[in-house]
């Protein structure tokens, strides 16, 4: 059985996401959706507000699997003896990040873990979590960019929704 991790912070999942889920999830016979848990950085939804919102995005594909780590991410691949990584390149700004992280994972990992990039379909190339939380905070119109159900999420988190 073929399987990959697709690593991310995921806060909070957008479409742009959820397209590279769906589609590593065809290519591979299993695909785990490893949320990062960083301490030092302060994501605006907890870990489990973000493995639970990508559990209801993903409840109907049967081999994508959920969950979160913490440390680096060729040891939890180790653990898991999974040796592909899945990561998705929306332009070319992400590309040297994004080459810099797998030859250091691949050299750290003694050439066992491999970086296999998506790039991203293109109506989803400028959309990214930052900008998605930037939308939100004045009370923008989310609906192409997330779900309704993070879109609600995000707008309780910053008090524009009645409802809280
Ligand atoms: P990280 O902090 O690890 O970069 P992100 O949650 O921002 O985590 O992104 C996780 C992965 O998803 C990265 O590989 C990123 O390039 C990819 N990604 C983010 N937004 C999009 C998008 N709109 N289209 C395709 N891939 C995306």
């Amino acid at each position: 059985m073929k399987s990959a991790i697709y690593p991310g912070t995921f806060d909070p999942m957008t479409y742009g996401h959820l397209d590279i889920i769906k589609r590593a999830a065809n290519i591979f016979d299993e695909l785990v959706v490893a949320v990062l848990d960083n301490k030092d950085k302060t994501p605006l939804f907890s870990v489990d507000e973000r493995v639970n919102i990508l559990k209801e995005a993903t409840k109907d594909l049967n081999n994508v699997k959920i969950e979160s780590f913490g440390g680096l991410l060729i040891d939890y691949c180790m653990s898991k003896k999974i040796y592909v990584v899945v990561r998705g390149l929306r332009a070319v700004t992400d590309f040297e990040y994004e080459l810099q992280m797998s030859q250091m994972n691949r050299k750290l990992s003694n050439h066992k873990v491999d970086t296999i990039f998506l790039n991203t379909s293109l109506k989803y190339s400028y959309l990214s979590s930052s900008s998605v939380k930037q939308i939100a905070q004045f009370n923008g119109d989310l609906s192409a960019f997330v779900p309704d159900y993070v879109a609600e999420r995000l707008r309780m988190r910053f008090g524009h929704n009645n409802k809280e």
